[in-house]
């Protein structure tokens, strides 16, 4: 048991969800490398969410409400991370849950699948798949039809770069969450949120709930008006400097 006091609490916490995640069957190996990435970029920002992904928050609620068939990706880590709020998400935006794995195995699948059902889905998309994603040699390839394949939005986090090309070169918009800036994702994506996945779900539900009533005017221009390259850019800038801050006697 982990002591709440323990002043590394929440990171030691969402350390242990992986390990537990891992020896469920439901996490890969190369998923605890990935998250320890996304720790160390969590680090400089101080653990908390930045401005600039508040921004990119705003826009990805609008762009989901705006959607006709947004799908959200789950891979093994966002599964055992935050199953509970991603299922909430699809929910209230009347998304789609697609399971999407890199190291796709029929088992690993099923475990996942029962998480997401033990968290509250009806429905999960990606169990067999039925379509191909071109553009991606690897299993990530295999979609859902009536999932990924025909979404005008992806929900993607954790997500690996060849995908998110293969997503926006097939057409589709692409939501991602990721803590490093300078990833390939974070900077193919339509909308990158520069954030922990426990922090930007939660936050993304509370706005989506804020704007679920805007009209459909509105929400075309809250997009149009976001512009990614300047807020990846802004993120760097909040970045540096909370580091000068850091250094300051
Ligand atoms: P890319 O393929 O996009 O260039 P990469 O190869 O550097 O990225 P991957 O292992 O493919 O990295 O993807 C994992 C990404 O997920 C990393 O960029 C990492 O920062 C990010 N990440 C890890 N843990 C979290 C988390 N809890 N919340 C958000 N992002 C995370
Ligand atoms: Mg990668």
């Amino acid at each position: 048991m982990l002591p709440k006091s323990h002043p590394r609490f929440e990171s030691l916490r969402q350390r242990d969800l992986l390990i537990e995640g891992y020896k469920a069957g439901a996490t890969a190996i190369a998923g605890l490398i990935a998250f320890g990435r996304g720790e160390a970029y969590d680090y400089l920002l101080g653990e908390k969410t930045p401005k600039s992904a508040i921004t990119a928050i705003e826009a990805s609620a609008a762009l989901l409400l705006s959607a006709k068939n947004p799908v959200i990706s789950i891979n093994g880590n966002t599964a055992v991370l935050c199953p509970r709020e991603l299922v909430k998400l699809s929910e209230i935006l009347g998304a789609k849950l697609e399971i999407n794995l890199f190291y796709r195995t029929e088992k690993r699948v099923g475990i996942i699948e029962k998480i997401l059902k033990e968290n509250g889905a009806k429905q999960v998309y990606g169990i067999r798949p039925t379509a191909e994603l071109k553009g991606t040699e690897s299993e990530r390839r295999k979609v859902d039809r009536k999932g990924i394949y025909s979404a005008d939005v992806v929900f993607v986090a954790l997500e690996d770069g060849d995908r998110t090309e293969a997503l926006i070169s097939a057409g589709k918009k692409v939501i991602a969450v990721d803590l490093n800036p300078l990833s390939r994702t974070a900077k193919t994506a339509s909308i990158t949120i520069v954030d922990n996945i426990i922090r930007a779900v939660p936050l993304l539900i509370e706005t989506v709930k804020k704007l679920k009533h805007t009209d459909k005017a509105e929400l075309e221009k809250i997009v149009s008006n976001y512009d990614n390259e300047k807020t990846l850019k802004s993120m760097g800038a909040e970045i540096l400097s909370g580091l000068k801050n850091q250094s300051q006697p």
